[in-house]
């Protein structure tokens, strides 16, 4: 054994106790540090021949590396869609490289058996029935593309074809209709040979991102595809979260017969609590669905779970006969359902924050973002110099400026606040604007009063 290996092999208790104390001090000023460091990334450093031992490379983490992480797992990282880690997730995370099981085979098939367990405390968490099969992805990008993969597929059985066989051509041009798609539906589409030109965009109803269901309606008659085509919908826009009414759409499927897929990657979470829960009426009965993990259950990244209601088409597209990973049979093993084979016990973080904080627990983390999205919300209504651009449904706040509001002067603004506050740009409707999305389970109303003073000095010297 090389020596290095060796020496933490020998002295791994006293190293992981090591790394076990600096992990807390890292997690216990998190909520205090720079949001965003200004320092400047270190140059890169050539591949060390003899290595340096666990010890060295843990000191050089902290010293060059450190320094520039932002504070992504803190209270007012409020860019893009951001969670944290549990305690109770991040245990469970250390425990998967821990015990570094692939979760992929029944021929040793103890990690599938819990992802099956979470699974079904996932259906319960989200109001979804056992006609929804699922499986952990990486992430909701990786859960759309599987769900549009499905959905390809059943396109071909409409046809009489099989696109996992004969590939996408045979399938002839395919029309994706949504209102207001996550770009990651586009990748989706281009990753699966379907393009990225297939996704027609329909109108949304005025000044909203939800979309016009009788435009759809339209477009359904209008577009030429044989009458098959797969819906998008969005239940939780990124920029207003927004969401189509599923029940319509879903009715729609029934005269026009279409793949309805639910990109509810983080607005399924409206389902945990009760005051919102209205807003994913009708999320069961979709064909496929998505959901982040890794936002707002506030599992570490790479975690998303893809549901469907026709396993038996995923195992057609993501099927992978090899004979060492055992038959296919009536319950496919995970390395027939995900365009990963090997990959970590995926579910264990969330098998942890689900077991340790429960549905209230979690419902509870739902309720107290949206409270601070509502408001932050309110103060930036009566703070002069912001205008706020849609109602707040949820848990993001999406405003600009009260007068030109430009993209450079945004980012002038959010320039000044970065100490305290991450916010990301977007543009609604050509104008450009700022989201702040709360979905850390550690952010509480003493940091969006935080946010909203920093807003205020920061508008003051723009
Ligand atoms: C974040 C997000 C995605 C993409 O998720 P990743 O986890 O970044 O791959 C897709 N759809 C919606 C609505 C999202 O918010």
């Amino acid at each position: 054994m090389h020596p290095r290996l060796a020496t933490d092999r020998h002295s791994l208790p006293q190293l992981l106790e090591a790394v076990r104390q600096h992990v807390a001090d890292v997690l216990a000023e998190v909520c205090e540090r720079e949001v965003v460091p200004a320092a400047p990334l270190p140059e890169p450093e050539l591949l060390s021949v003899q290595g340096a031992g666990l010890r060295a490379a843990l000191e050089e983490f902290i010293a060059r590396w450190e320094p520039v992480l932002s504070a992504s797992a803190g209270p007012r990282y409020l860019g893009f869609v951001t969670g944290g880690a549990t305690p109770a997730a991040l245990a469970g995370d250390w425990l998967t490289s821990a015990w570094d099981n692939n979760a992929v085979s029944s021929l040793d098939g103890a990690g599938q058996h819990l992802e099956r367990e979470t699974i079904g405390w996932l259906r319960t968490l989200f109001g979804l029935s056992d006609q929804q099969y699922g499986t952990f992805v990486s992430g909701a990008t990786m859960s759309n593309t599987v769900g549009l993969a499905i959905a390809r597929e059943w396109l071909g059985e409409q046809r009489g074809v099989s696109p996992a066989e004969h590939g996408a051509g045979a399938l002839g041009p395919v029309r994706v209709l949504s209102g207001a798609a996550h770009s990651s539906v586009s990748k989706g589409l281009s990753i699966l040979g379907l393009g990225r030109q297939a996704l027609v965009s329909v109108p949304t109803q005025p000044g909203r991102e939800a979309v016009d269901v009788s435009a759809l309606e339209r477009t359904l008659r209008e577009v030429d595809t044989d009458g098959l085509c797969i819906v998008v919908a969005n239940a939780g826009t990124v920029n207003t979260v927004d969401f189509d009414d599923l029940r319509a759409l879903a009715a729609l499927r029934e005269r026009y017969g279409f793949w309805l897929h639910v990109d509810a990657a983080f607005g399924a979470f409206a389902a945990l609590s009760p005051d919102h829960a209205h807003l994913v009426d009708g999320l069961d009965l979709a064909d496929s669905i998505c959901i982040d993990l890794h936002k707002w259950l506030n599992v570490p990244y790479d975690s998303a779970v893809q549901f469907t209601r026709r396993p038996d088409l995923q195992t057609s597209v993501f099927q992978n006969a090899a004979a060492y990973l055992g038959p296919l049979g009536e319950t496919p093993d995970f390395a027939h359902l995900t365009p990963q084979n090997s990959r970590r016990l995926r579910a264990l973080a969330a098998w942890f924050t689900l077991r340790a904080y429960g549905q209230d627990g979690h419902r509870e983390i739902t309720e107290r973002c949206i409270d601070c999205a509502r408001t932050l919300g309110d103060a930036i209504e009566s703070t002069p110099g912001l205008r706020l651009l849609a109602p707040v449904r949820l848990n993001v706040v999406c405003f600009t400026l009260a007068d030109n509001p430009t993209a450079e002067r945004l980012s002038a603004l959010t320039g000044q606040l970065t100490d305290e506050v991450f916010l990301t740009p977007t543009v609604l409707d050509g104008t450009p604007a700022l989201r702040a999305a709360f979905s850390n389970w550690q952010t509480t109303a003493i940091d969006t009063q935080r946010v909203a003073a920093a807003l205020q000095v920061a508008i003051r010297t723009l």
